[in-house]
């Protein structure tokens, strides 16, 4: 059986960096996106099997009323015990990928994007035509996140730190999209790149 995948561009950037927001205007050009945080997300649901292996290695504090994650409990667990973390990325980051696959080969539009905010780290650059990387001064990053999230500064702090730097993604990206203007400097930029993706798809 043949799979049919269509040409993949990755959107590589840390938390805040806008990925949603610009993916949001590829999204109104026509592009279609598979987002890997809202796949992160789905794996864990309540009866799927990446939740219950969880469950039982944590035990009940792990979930909460509902019997969906306790992300923030999680997240603590795993900033603090390197070892947790690494055991949790053996667990869900197969079927993370095993989705995203999924949702790829689905896709329609005349490229598909791939929003990621560990694309290298999980090296899923592999797949990618060009992957475009975020790039964002560390201030406004920060700013940009503890608004959205109502965090504190050492949070977000904490959450960047564990992140590759913005220049380490840029080092290995194929194009660079600054983002620390403002949202109308940002979708111009966004149609450029749009434009000579397109271009490169027919020559
Ligand atoms: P990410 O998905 O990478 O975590 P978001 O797209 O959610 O980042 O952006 C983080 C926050 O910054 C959001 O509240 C978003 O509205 C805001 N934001 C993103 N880009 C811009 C911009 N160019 N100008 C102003 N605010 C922005």
């Amino acid at each position: 059986m043949t799979i049919h995948t269509p040409t993949i561009i990755g959107l590589a950037g840390g938390i805040g960096s806008g990925k949603s927001t610009i993916t949001k205007y590829f999204n109104e050009l026509g592009i279609q996106s598979v987002d890997a945080d809202d796949v992160a997300r789905l794996v864990v649901e309540p009866g799927s099997d990446c939740l219950n292996e969880i469950h039982q290695r944590y035990g009940d504090d792990i979930l909460l009323s509902n019997g969906s994650l306790n992300r923030r409990f999680l997240r603590d667990i795993i900033f603090d015990n390197p070892e947790e973390k690494i055991w949790l990325e053996a667990l869900t980051h197969p079927a993370i990928r095993q989705e995203i696959t999924a949702q790829l080969s689905a896709i329609t539009s005349q490229y598909a994007l791939l929003v990621h905010p560990l694309l290298f780290e999980t090296k899923q650059d592999a797949i990618c035509k060009w992957v475009i990387a975020i790039d964002v001064t560390a201030d406004i990053q920060l700013q940009r996140v503890m608004n959205r999230d109502q965090i504190s500064k050492e949070s977000a702090e904490k959450i960047l730190a564990a992140q590759l730097s913005n220049s380490e993604r840029i080092d290995r990206a194929d194009l660079v999209l600054e983002n620390s203007g403002n949202i109308a400097e940002m979708n111009a930029k966004v149609l450029k790149l749009h434009q000579k993706i397109l271009e490169s798809l027919y020559i």
